[in-house]
């Protein structure tokens, strides 16, 4: 016992879930190996002790779980939910240490020594880049619908379209969110079609909100017809109801790219005159998760004043980075999603083609995509590294160091570098060769 508690690796599991609990575990794998002798003497037991610390990991990893590991995305979907989203800009990272290892002025105001609001610069870098009159973040788009409904619907009508009742991702239903926030949910037109006379119709006195959702993870294509968010935004005008567009995305400002091209940005909507625009912050604008609301000043200040607000609102560790993403938005850095288009920048493919040569690896053509409920259909056509899938290669992969997530086609690990750092590319080179060792 004593000789395996003294081991590196379990020293390093003892530094990660505690000595007392790596020595239960211990007593339990030691035991267990003292049976398999008792029943079978003919073991190797250098073989099982060399074994040891390994099963031991094994084994509190599946009682306990592992931590957070950092994994290289060689799959080609930028917004991979599973992989966490998007990637921080790493001059975003860069600042966070200066921000977070001390106290900062996240709610006082240093000029006059009193508190101030917790999200006043996200909140006024948010609303000058979609050209809103305000702006209010929160800890997920789910949380920015779920707050709009309570603080301005609840016990009276929403309108929504029958075909915009969608779930989004994991168990974010539309029906649902409406009623647990207190709403009651009027449908108009069908799946397939709905009128903006279909919503004039259904407007009524107890009527508190139209709502427009971008239904993100799905398309139906043919006989179909759907009220425009500029039409919606003017009925709702002429009748006095304020309009919510579920944007999604967070895509503040107009993309170049074409599979953006039919994706209406936070600025385009608040111009189409839309009271209210909400999105995640963690999908296409780059940033940490977080619900970006923008809209009118009267509206978005009944969302902060709210009760809800207060359960609802974020760290400063994400006002911190959702900062300085706004910030390189404004300036037009370079960000993670514009990896998606290399080919524009490097014409040359230079960097693909020294990484495959470094791995003997065929370049073939591939698609990649956005993901993340943006632009589903929307293949990024492209090229990608492609290696034989000897022995599991992509199974191997994954249970590396660090783990690298690519994808089989016809037989064939690919691997896409547009959603891998170029940082890490060198990384990525030697996992591959540890792998196919
Ligand atoms: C992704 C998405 C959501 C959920 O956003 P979270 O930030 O994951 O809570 C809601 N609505 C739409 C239209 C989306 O695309």
């Amino acid at each position: 016992m004593d000789r395996l508690l003294d081991e590196p690796a379990v020293q390093r599991l003892s530094s990660l879930y505690g000595r007392e609990v790596v020595r239960v575990q211990a007593r339990a794998e030691l035991d267990l190996l003292r049976r398999a002798l008792e029943a079978e003497p003919g073991v190797d037991l250098q073989a099982e002790i060399r074994d040891l610390p390994e099963r031991l990991s094994r084994s509190l990893v599946d009682r306990l779980g592992s931590s957070l590991r950092r994994v290289l995305n060689a799959t080609g979907i930028f917004l991979h939910t599973n992989l966490g989203r998007s990637p921080l800009p790493r001059a975003v990272t860069d600042l966070l240490p200066e921000l977070t290892d001390a106290y900062c002025d996240l709610e006082y105001d240093l000029a006059s020594g009193r508190r101030g609001r917790r999200s006043t610069r996200a909140s006024g870098l948010l609303a000058a880049a979609s050209g809103a009159a305000a702006g209010l973040v929160v800890n997920n788009n789910a949380a920015a619908v779920f707050l709009v409904l309570s603080a301005l619907a609840r016990g009276r009508d929403v309108i929504i379209s029958r075909g915009e009742l969608v779930e989004i991702g994991g168990s974010f239903r539309i029906p649902d969110i409406l009623e647990t926030a207190g709403a009651r949910l009027v449908e108009v037109g069908t799946t397939n079609r709905t009128r903006v006379a279909d919503y004039e119709r259904a407007i009524g006195p107890e009527t508190a909100l139209l709502l427009k959702v971008h239904p993100s993870n799905y398309r139906i294509s043919g006989f179909v017809e759907e009220a425009t968010a500029a039409q919606l935004a003017r009925l709702g005008r002429q009748r006095g109801v304020p309009l919510l567009v579920d944007e999604g995305s967070g895509l503040l400002r107009p993309h170049r790219a074409p599979q953006l091209r039919d994706h209406a940005s936070f600025q385009e909507l608040v111009a189409q005159g839309c009271d209210l625009v909400c999105g995640s912050g963690d999908k296409l604008l780059g940033g940490p998760q977080s619900g970006l609301l923008v809209g009118r000043a009267d509206l978005v200040e009944r969302c902060a004043r709210h009760p809800l607000y207060r359960v609802l609102r974020p760290d400063r560790v994400v006002f911190a980075a959702l900062e300085a993403v706004l910030g390189l938005h404004a300036t037009g850095e370079r960000l993670p999603l514009d990896r998606m288009w290399p080919e524009s920048d490097r014409p040359d493919g230079r960097r693909l083609e020294s990484v495959a040569a470094a791995l003997g690896a065929e370049i073939v053509q591939a698609d990649a995509f956005l993901g993340g409920g943006a632009a589903p259909e929307e293949p990024i056509p492209g090229r990608a590294l492609a290696l034989p899938d000897d022995d599991g290669l992509l199974r191997r992969l994954r249970v590396g160091e660090p783990p690298v997530v690519g994808y089989l086609r016809e037989g064939r690990l690919i691997l896409d570098l547009r959603t891998v750092d170029p940082i890490d590319d060198t990384t990525l080179i030697a996992a591959v060769r540890a792998a196919r060792r």
